[in-house]
């Protein structure tokens, strides 16, 4: 179901953003070599807990875990483990938190040590692709002008776009309508209106756009075992134009970087 927030919802959900944008900011410190995914997940899920909310995807669908940790050739809703991550993997780290009712819904992959420059390629590709399905987001255009931005930039690269799991709206449920393809035709599918809220996510392969499942349930990977990358805002759509409610800000404080790639999608500012 689509349900369109008033602005002192959208308001509500920049906070519940804000939590998981800064979860994945504590994290990007803590990550490399030698520290396993177990343990970042319970730095998360106390930090979560400190910033008055609740984890989101812990419980949810029996998922036992506050985060989704996909290490290299696993494209998302990997479990956490205490295998220590190994300089030159990438890790996709998906976290959900819900405060005041909403949900915050946010995904990075971070680079573990020093990583192949073919794999840094991928991870670069795939989060513009993720600002040019944003860029799309906007009054009177449709599902589909979102999707073949970011499946069209991506295939430009010969990377495999994920067609099994979409993004989609969110609210006071993790996952709301429409859904949010990486994948479609420019004009088709369901017309954005102000006061959507959506989690536009691009899941690229390097390799083949096919995925297969783990038996344990969750795990999705890459059928051809060569690594995905995985990045997730939270958009709405105010005075008709796309604004950021979740930021990358954090992490890039944390790893000392210098990006102003959200700048253009930020009416409001955000205190960091
Ligand atoms: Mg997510
Ligand atoms: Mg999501």
């Amino acid at each position: 179901m689509i349900k369109i927030k008033t602005p002192e919802e959208i308001e509500l959900m920049r906070e519940s953003a804000l939590v998981v944008s800064k979860t994945l900011g504590m994290l990007a410190s803590e990550i490399k070599p030698g520290v396993n995914a177990l343990y970042l997940d319970t730095l998360a899920q106390e930090f979560i807990r400190e910033q008055g909310a609740e984890p989101g995807f812990l419980g949810m669908y029996d998922f036992p875990n506050t985060l989704n940790m996909s290490p290299n050739a696993q494209v998302v809703h990997g479990i956490p483990t205490k295998d220590p991550l190994k300089d030159g993997d990438i890790i996709s780290v998906d976290c959900g938190a819900l405060k005041n009712g909403f949900y915050g819904d946010h995904a990075y992959t971070f680079e573990v040590g020093e990583v192949a420059p073919e794999i840094k390629k991928l991870l670069r590709i795939t989060k513009e692709s993720l600002y040019l399905g944003i860029r799309e987001f906007k009054t009177n255009n449709r599902v589909g002008d979102v999707a073949y931005a970011i499946q069209n930039y991506c295939e430009s690269h010969g990377y495999g776009v994920v067609r099994e799991l979409v993004g989609h709206g969110l609210g006071t449920k993790l996952h709301e309508g429409p859904e949010m393809p990486n994948y479609g035709k420019r004009g088709r599918g369901k017309k954005f209106a102000e006061g959507l809220v959506v989690a536009i996510e691009p899941m690229i392969n390097k390799g083949t756009k096919r995925i297969k499942q783990l038996k344990d349930g969750w795990t999705i990977l890459t059928a051809d075992g060569q690594p995905s990358a995985h990045f997730e805002h939270n958009v709405a759509i105010v005075n008709g134009k796309p604004e950021l409610l979740s930021t990358f800000q954090y992490i890039y404080e944390a790893l000392g970087i210098k990006s102003n790639e959200e700048d253009e999608f930020r009416q409001e500012k955000i205190k960091l």
